[in-house]
């Protein structure tokens, strides 16, 4: 009887106290674990390997956040397709826009802001700039400090504890970054391109040449005159490669390699096992090696 109050005792001081956090993506996930540690219980909702612009909303999510104490997201619309929904369903005033709990990744990052006037009517989902920093180690070392800034907020007693382990994300991060360079340092002199611009942070981290996007209006297919278009200044500008997501589809890419005699690659573009450390450099790691074999 004592024992199993003792352990009742256990299990409930095991989790009491715990911020429970909701990370729209695994790599907001990953963060939300580096810096939160043990204060932290986090729901990742997007699975990997799925396009964020157009993820699927999914009834669980609502309950997820009625019981948030902090929502993470990439913010600049990435994930307004599903997310908002659920957010104004679970009626949580902590994690609503704007509030307390909400914490939005892209405004501690240094934004790739639309070039051309925002026109959301050409179907255009990067009208509030390009979300995807977060394929890219610095930009998501800045955006742990959004991380750190709403943990803190939550739990103001624990707040040197997400100082301290937001400064080793960053440091874990830079060297994500160095390594990169290095390894990536063979590529420095060649141009690339990518399909959608998932990959427009990482590569100018990574000092790689790009010559833009397959796309033309992001998340909009390219037309066969696009295509045909961005062959030719493919073969004009000497690319060697097009980098892709997983997800991109392959039909379309066949074509613009047979106009265009380049080459593509599809890489993962969300990281697995958020909970894990390691998962962050792995998944770089692999991009690297994918892109590198590519271009033996
Ligand atoms: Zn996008």
């Amino acid at each position: 009887m004592i024992f199993s109050f003792l352990l009742f005792a256990l299990g409930s001081s095991l989790s009491y106290g715990k911020l429970n956090v909701v990370a729209s993506t695994p790599e907001v996930g990953w963060l939300v674990h580096r810096i939160g540690g043990e204060r932290v219980n986090v729901r990742v909702l997007a699975p990997a390997g799925v396009n964020y612009h157009f993820a699927e909303a999914r009834p669980d999510y609502v309950l997820a956040l009625s019981r948030a104490d902090v929502l993470c997201r990439v913010g600049a619309e990435l994930e307004d397709a599903w997310l908002l929904k659920a957010v104004e369903r679970a009626a949580n005033s902590k994690v609503m826009e704007g509030q307390k709990g909400d914490c939005v990744l892209a405004s501690t990052v240094d934004m790739e802001k639309p070039t051309k006037k925002l026109d959301r009517t050409q179907g255009d989902v990067h009208g509030s700039g390009n979300p995807h920093f977060y394929m890219a180690p610095l930009a998501m070392s800045n955006a742990g400090n959004s991380v750190e800034q709403a943990l803190s907020r939550a739990a103001p007693e624990h707040a040197k504890e997400f100082a301290e382990r937001n400064e080793k994300t960053s440091s874990l991060l830079k060297a994500i970054h160095s390594d990169g360079l290095k390894r990536l340092a063979s590529l420095k002199d060649k141009m690339f391109l990518e399909y959608h611009k998932d990959f427009t942070y990482f590569m100018r981290e990574y000092s790689l040449n790009s010559m833009g996007s397959i796309e033309e209006v992001p998340g909009v297919s390219p037309s066969a005159a696009r295509l045909a278009l961005v062959a030719k200044r493919a073969m004009d500008s000497k690319a060697v490669l097009a980098i892709a997501s997983n997800h991109d589809p392959i039909s379309l890419l066949l074509k613009f390699q047979q106009l265009s005699q380049v080459p593509f690659v599809q890489v993962p573009t969300s990281l697995s096992s958020p909970s894990e450390e390691n998962s962050f450099r792995l998944w770089q790691e692999g991009i690297w090696n994918q892109m590198l074999s590519k271009l033996k």
